[in-house]
């Protein structure tokens, strides 16, 4: 008999606002196998990493924005990655990743214990609403560490597109050491449409005062702040804001520019969760039952399906029929429940669900629940 437990819930996502995204249809989830056919180092923790799946495997249709999960022999779960290059411009079956190698984590060192070049994996995907809008406004992107996979990827796309719009990229960093894809944003700058500008701003928040950098340091989006809002150096009518990285620095960044008038319908982000953000939780009295959460989760486990509930009082204990399909025939769920324990925190079921019943904000479900 197994035990779910679902941890208090102290509502920190009350500053989150919803996507404004509607162009932007959730698809269906593929998985792929395939295989690591190259991982170059970009700095000291930050690793590129190209997958190229099996020939014969239907092609992954990404927008730039969106991400997979990638699953490796060994580790139980997979973990949620943005696509790093515009998928207009990979090679047929593959996918460019930008990997940061966090302390303890179980990917990054797997990553570290040897060279996993010819490793075999699996990619589920595509995941995610992130992606540019269809306006001609001024493209305004804040990424921070790894979070300059999924804005390189845009910035990308719109360059390739020709897109008749300006863009500056403002991008947080330690110091100069953790800083990439520099030769990259030069050739956007370069090839960017004619009659617009395209600028990439490096912010460093830890390079030391007798150092040689010439460029701008703090925190990135309190930068963006005091250079550009503070002295209307942007007209914030005409702008449209993509943030991707930490969730603190794009609750800071969204905040910057709400202050500043930006309305919420034109700010988009794509916060890098992990493990130590809350899972989300379910809310039966929305749920139709429709399933399509249950057709892009990652991981096998992290949303279970009840039914047959019943309430022990001597116990004070919750129980209830695990749904398996394909195994308990003739019953189906009539309760969806997020295990914590699973749950990548990859928000693809909040992304899925068309009833808005699934959100990291609703109350947690009962506080034990046995399953049987
Ligand atoms: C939609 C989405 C897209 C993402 N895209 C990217 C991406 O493009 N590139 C990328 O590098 N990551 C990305 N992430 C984060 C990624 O999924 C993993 O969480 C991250 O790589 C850590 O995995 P791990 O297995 O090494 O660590 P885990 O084993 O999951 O974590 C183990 C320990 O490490 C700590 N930890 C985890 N992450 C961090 C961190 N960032 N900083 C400090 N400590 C940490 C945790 O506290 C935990 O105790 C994305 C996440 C989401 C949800
Ligand atoms: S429960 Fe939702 S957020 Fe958690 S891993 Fe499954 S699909 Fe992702
Ligand atoms: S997607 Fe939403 S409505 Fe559909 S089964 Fe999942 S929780 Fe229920």
């Amino acid at each position: 008999m197994a035990t779910i437990k679902t941890d208090g819930f102290n509502d920190p996502f009350d500053q989150l606002l919803p996507s404004p995204e509607t162009a932007i249809q959730t698809k269906r989830v593929n998985s792929r196998s395939g295989k690591i056919t190259k991982i170059n180092n970009l700095t000291y923790d930050t690793i590129e990493v190209t997958i190229t799946c099996d020939k014969n495997t239907p092609p992954f249709n990404a927008n730039a924005g969106q991400y997979a999960t990638l699953k490796v022999d060994g580790i139980a779960r997979p973990r949620a990655y943005s696509f790093a290059k515009a998928p207009a411009l990979e090679k047929q079956n593959q996918i460019t990743l930008f990997i940061r190698l966090v302390e303890g984590g179980e990917l990054s060192d797997w990553f570290k214990q040897k060279k996993r070049s010819r490793a075999p994996v699996t990619v589920s995907g595509p995941m995610g609403k992130f992606g540019l809008d269809n306006s001609d406004d001024t493209i305004v992107c804040v990424a921070g560490g790894s979070g300059m996979s999924a804005i390189k990827a845009l910035v990308e796309q719109a360059c390739h597109q020709s897109l008749a719009r300006d863009c500056l990229f403002f991008y947080g960093a330690r110091t100069q050491a953790d800083l990439y894809c520099l030769e990259e944003m030069e050739a956007i700058k370069q090839q960017w449409h004619p009659d617009h500008s395209f600028a990439f701003i490096p912010v460093l928040s830890e390079e030391p005062d007798d150092c040689d950098w010439q460029g701008p340091k703090g925190l990135v989006t309190e930068y963006l702040k005091t250079h550009y809002l503070d002295t209307n150096q942007l007209d914030i009518n005409h702008i449209k804001a993509f943030f991707c990285g930490p969730p603190p620095m794009i609750d800071h960044g969204v905040k910057v520019l709400q202050d500043a008038g930006l309305v919420e319908q034109s700010i988009r982000y794509d916060k890098f969760e992990d493990v130590r953000s809350p899972a989300p939780v379910i809310d039966n009295q929305k749920c139709t039952l429709c399933d399509e959460c249950l057709l892009v989760k990652p991981v096998e486990n992290c949303i279970v399906e009840l039914s047959d509930f019943s309430h022990s009082r001597q116990t004070g204990m919750t129980n209830a029929k695990n749904i398996v399909p394909g195994q308990t025939s003739g019953l189906y769920y009539n309760t969806l429940f997020i295990n914590n324990d699973q749950c990548i925190r990859c928000y693809a079921c909040v992304d899925a669900c068309p009833h808005k019943a699934i959100s990291p904000k609703n109350k947690a479900a009962p506080s034990m629940l046995r399953q049987r």
